[in-house]
């Protein structure tokens, strides 16, 4: 039976991608090869990483407005380290607003770049929200950002105007959400969340930021060497760009971000109702910065985790346990798990609530 699979990353895809990419593994278009043993620079995988790159920017409203899609390899981890190369000056400096361990994560890698600012931080109430009061200093060659902390259980709903480039880990919620993704200039985002298998990362980058740090870049992490070569400076990670392709055209067979985000909504509204509504439950993450992918919640009463644990996986649910720096429950509700499986867990909330005070 297919489980209901709220892992946090590597999550669950549509089940049509799965059958599409198991039978590519097989048979590659009717190749008689498979899409393992092709080579990358055969016309029918430039024509792959031709049509995610474009589909990644279409989807994104970006198509002709001077950004670049690329898959690269290194997850978003490598990002933290490439955006300080290619964007930090040699005697600037670079904005941070730190909102959970990936953020503190991108942050770290920069300060061993050069001078770094953090302009807020929600550490002190372990990240349970966004900040809101803060100024970025309009000297900083650039600000950087996290839209959705995937660990906590919070989420940017409105992003600040600060005249310098913008920087944005959209990792556990690109293509979730509607939003003027034109804002930023360089966007990143680990596959294995919202997009694909893990093992590539998307980057969408505006050129003309590129080029100005006088400083010399190794070809690995320098964004304009990967714009020249097309994604393809060195063999690319076939599966996962065709994977990653197969998921962008169900989104835009399903009717884009738009359509998306309404399912999203509904799945995210379900279930926080369900946790306000329950006495049993309790949301870890301020109302007002609640994400829609990943909800965080703890038991009232800790005593009652082995009846829960034991009736949402006797329903065939999968991946609820939380970060292990959060605790309790975190149900990550990406693009691809159905409204269903949040009805499934959902249903499972109100009959443990009977049974322990029934
Ligand atoms: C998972 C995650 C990362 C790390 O991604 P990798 O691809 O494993 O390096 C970074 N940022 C956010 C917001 C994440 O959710």
């Amino acid at each position: 039976m297919k489980k209901h699979n709220y892992s946090a990353g590597p999550c669950i895809l549509p089940q049509e991608v799965f059958q599409k990419s198991a039978a590519a593994i097989l048979d590659f278009n009717g190749s008689g090869l498979s899409i393992l043993e092709i080579s990358h620079r055969s016309k029918d995988f430039i024509a792959v990483m031709e049509q995610a790159r474009a589909l990644a920017l279409d989807l994104l409203g970006l198509t002709g407005k001077g950004y670049q899609a690329l898959f690269l390899h290194g997850g978003a981890s490598l990002e933290f380290l490439m955006t300080p190369y290619n964007l930090m000056t040699k005697a600037g400096k670079a904005a941070y607003l730190e909102t959970g361990t990936w953020a503190a994560g991108a942050i770290k890698e920069a300060k061993a770049f050069g001078e770094t600012v953090v302009v807020a931080s929600s550490k002190d109430q372990n990240f349970s929200y966004i900040p809101k009061d803060y100024t970025v200093p309009t000297d900083a060659d650039y600000f950087h950002c996290t839209s959705n902390n995937t660990i906590f259980g919070t989420q940017m709903k409105t992003f600040p105007n600060t005249g310098i480039p913008m920087v944005c880990d959209m990792s556990s919620d690109i293509f979730s959400r509607q939003m003027d993704f034109s804002k930023f200039d360089l966007i990143y985002a680990g596959a294995q969340k919202n997009m694909g298998p893990a093992g590539v990362t998307l980057v969408v980058v505006k050129e003309s930021i590129l080029g100005k740090t006088g400083r010399q870049i190794p070809n690995m992490l320098n964004l304009q060497q990967h714009i020249e070569k097309e994604s393809m400076y060195n063999t690319p990670p076939v599966f996962a760009v065709y994977t990653s392709l197969l998921t962008l055209q169900w989104l835009k067979n399903l009717g884009g971000i738009a359509a998306i985000e309404q399912i999203n909504n509904a799945k995210a509204e379900l279930l926080y109702n369900e946790i306000d509504r329950n006495p049993l439950f309790k949301g870890t993450a301020v109302n007002e910065d609640r994400s829609v992918m990943n909800a965080t919640f703890v038991l009232a009463d800790e005593s009652h985790a082995p009846v829960f644990d034991e009736m949402w996986k006797a329903a065939g649910i999968s991946g609820l346990t939380g970060h292990r720096s959060v605790g309790g429950y975190r149900a990550s509700m990406y693009n691809a798990l159905p409204l269903e499986s949040v009805q499934v867990l959902v249903d499972v909330m109100r009959e443990f609530e009977q049974k322990v005070s029934g």
